[in-house]
């Protein structure tokens, strides 16, 4: 109808899981949305055929060789896509006057700058990329409030809080006693512990319930993902390191939960599909249709619950580990799981390492004054964290 507000958007990370993702929901609904820019790191061919598909007025290759390859086959067919390069464009475009929205779907801290930009601007920032934000952290917040933007979580559990919190934030803090992260327990729930030392690549990007890219893959069979995640949580909804606490649900039907003072207990349900929570980020505060399958009751077996088993999962307690130290702390530790779940892919540490890795950096690398008041100093620190990582990987390489 008349009354909808056409956003523009642009979607960073295109040629990833949730890039693919959020091009399906915005494919639903033409009348609603317009492709402004697409990105992606390596993969060509995959944003060739998306531009092709779109007909962005940007795409962007951060690498110049790959946009140089860009480039030349959209040429080739007469296309009207500009082509920039450079991570400076990155940021310049999410930040640009005609964007609308921004989906954040890069992965890592690579995605802090474009993230800070479009906050900064004041654009709906659908937030996706959690690194972002457990890197950024107070300095993220502050450019989110400064910018007058709207910061969407598109994490499912993250998405889940949102829902079932009222839209007036001044209300959030007086009604929330904890958050209750749910985790699916990753594809080693069940495997003996001893064994860990054992996993390989593919067998930790193999996830029980659907794709998703390589380091998330990674971070699941850890539970570094909902060490982040907490991280994230903390930012977000401006809690308390002990107001997020961790419950562990395979089947991955109920999203998260808040417990509010009373102790009523208020819980997002859904099949499994970031669709979900890409469909709520681009359409809040209204709904649309988003794909997904609705939840068939009758065909549900049980739901269950159980607490994290710690010494399976022992990178979860990094987290409040992190949050406890000084600020920067977590900035560490996320360079150094990236750093570790890197290694391990490439099959230079194995996969018990990766804690190891997170733990020893976290404990050796020690955050500045001032350090985290700047996009520039956090990514310095970042970098120091990073070098300390890939030495302590060299060392552990057989
Ligand atoms: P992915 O690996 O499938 O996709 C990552 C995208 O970012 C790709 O388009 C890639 O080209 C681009 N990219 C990678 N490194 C880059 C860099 N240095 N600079 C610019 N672009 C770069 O990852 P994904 O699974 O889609 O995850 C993206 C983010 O969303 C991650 O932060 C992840 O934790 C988060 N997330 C993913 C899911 C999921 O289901 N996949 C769920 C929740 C949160
Ligand atoms: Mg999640």
């Amino acid at each position: 109808s008349a009354s909808i507000q056409r956003q523009r958007v642009c979607v960073l990370g295109s040629t990833g899981s949730i890039g693919t993702n959020t091009l399906d929901v915005i494919a639903r609904h033409p009348e609603r949305y317009d492709v402004f820019a697409l990105s992606a790191m390596s993969r060509v061919d995959e944003l060739f055929a998306q531009v092709m598909r779109w007909q962005p007025r940007y795409a962007l290759m951060p690498d110049a060789a790959a946009a140089r390859q860009l480039r030349d086959k959209l040429r080739d067919e007469g296309s009207r896509t500009e082509v920039l390069d450079g991570a400076q464009a990155l940021a310049d475009i999410a930040a640009h006057p005609e964007v609308d929205s921004v989906m954040a779907a890069i992965v890592g801290a690579a995605g802090l700058a474009p993230c800070l930009a479009a906050a900064r601007a004041g654009k709906r920032l659908m937030l996706a990329n959690k690194e972002a934000l457990v890197v950024g952290g107070a300095l993220f917040m502050q450019a989110v409030q400064q910018g007058g933007a709207m910061l969407l979580p598109i994490d499912s559990e993250h998405s889940a809080i949102f829902q079932c919190l009222p839209e007036d934030r001044s209300a959030w803090a007086q009604r929330i006693d904890h958050i209750l992260l749910t985790s699916s327990g990753g594809p080693f729930r069940t495997r003996d512990p001893a064994t860990m030392r054992e996993v390989t690549p593919e067998m930790a990007c193999a996830h029980p319930n659907f794709v998703m890219g390589r380091k998330i893959s990674v971070d699941s069979a850890t539970m570094m993902n909902k060490a982040l995640e907490v991280i994230e949580a903390r930012w977000l909804f401006d809690l308390k390191p002990e107001q997020v606490r961790v419950l562990i649900h395979p089947q991955q039907i109920v999203h998260s939960m808040v417990v509010c003072r009373d102790n009523s207990v208020l819980a997002q349900l859904g099949t499994p599909d970031m669709r979900v929570p890409i469909a709520y980020g681009l359409s809040f505060p209204e709904r649309i249709e988003s794909g997904a399958e609705a939840l068939d009751f009758h065909a549900l077996g049980g739901l269950s619950f159980e607490p994290p088993d710690h010494a399976r999962y022992p990178g979860l307690a990094l987290s409040w580990a992190a949050m406890a130290a000084p600020e920067g702390s977590t900035a560490v530790l996320n360079a150094a799981n990236e750093v570790a779940v890197a290694a391990f892919l490439e099959r230079q540490i194995r996969f018990d390492q990766i804690h190891q890795l997170n733990e020893q950096t976290l404990a050796a690398v020690h955050p500045e004054a001032g350090d985290t008041h700047s996009l520039e100093g956090l990514l310095a620190l970042d970098q120091r964290a990073r070098a300390h990582a890939q030495q302590l990987a060299r060392g552990l390489a057989p």
